[in-house]
């Protein structure tokens, strides 16, 4: 779980965000609440309840996905909106993506370099970047501040087996450079769409409004 030592120093006051994870949070307790007392009555059926539930908690999981990213990264990168929104392009598409957010720490003796490119960041230069077959599409961005640095990077991998799940190498890069520095990874998986990011040595998933549809 992310905790304080994460939250530290961060610009986590993100109040009406917060009040509105609270507001879902409660919204799903209560509605499970109100599952079990019915439970007892045959006549009702609760798996109707269960459909909006479920609804409700992608809703809750992308609120707090916003909710955590803007409280991870807003105080490194004033760039929060595009890639977010670049992301979500992406991961529409299916086109995999490795996307580094420098925080605090320097990266430059963890990743092996590869094209410099010192451009402003926009969400179409990062989907043009990993456009399938773009000569620098392989490897990760390295982000600092409001730039895009370089491109086509190479990370370091995880030597941590995960048991619950197979990681293919994308995502093991993603956790491979977070266990070594306090820097933000944002992956798009190409095989499935998922949004994900890496932070601390563990991956957390990106939930977006389309996951409602
Ligand atoms: P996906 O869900 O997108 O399939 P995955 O986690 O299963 O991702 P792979 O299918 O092995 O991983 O993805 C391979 C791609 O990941 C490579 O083409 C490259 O772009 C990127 N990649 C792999 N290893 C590294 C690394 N060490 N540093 C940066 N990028 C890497
Ligand atoms: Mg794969």
């Amino acid at each position: 779980m992310l905790k304080n030592k994460e939250l530290k120093n961060m610009n986590c006051d993100f109040s009406p965000m917060k009040q509105q994870l609270s507001k879902e949070i409660h919204h799903i307790t209560n509605g499970l609440q109100q599952s079990l007392e019915v439970l007892g009555d045959e006549n009702y059926c609760v798996l109707g309840d269960f459909k909006e539930l479920k609804r409700n908690f992608i809703q809750m999981e992308s609120v707090a996905a916003s909710f955590y990213l803007n409280c991870y990264l807003s105080s490194f990168t004033d760039k929060y909106e595009d890639l977010s929104f670049s992301v979500q392009q992406l991961s529409n598409r299916r086109h995999g993506a490795l996307i580094v957010v420098e925080r605090q720490d320097s990266l430059d003796s963890l990743i092996q370099k590869g094209t410099a490119l010192g451009a402003n960041l926009t969400a179409m230069l990062l989907e043009t970047i990993f456009y399938p077959g773009n000569p620098l599409h392989d490897g990760a961005v390295l982000i600092r501040a409001n730039q895009i640095v370089s491109a086509a990077n190479v990370l370091p991998l995880t030597t941590t087996v995960i048991s619950e799940e197979k990681l293919g190498t994308r995502h093991r890069a993603a956790l491979g450079l977070t266990e070594k520095s306090d820097a933000l990874v944002l992956v798009v998986s190409e095989e499935t769409g998922r949004i994900s990011f890496a932070l601390n040595g563990k991956l957390y998933p990106i939930t977006t409004p389309q996951s409602l549809h």
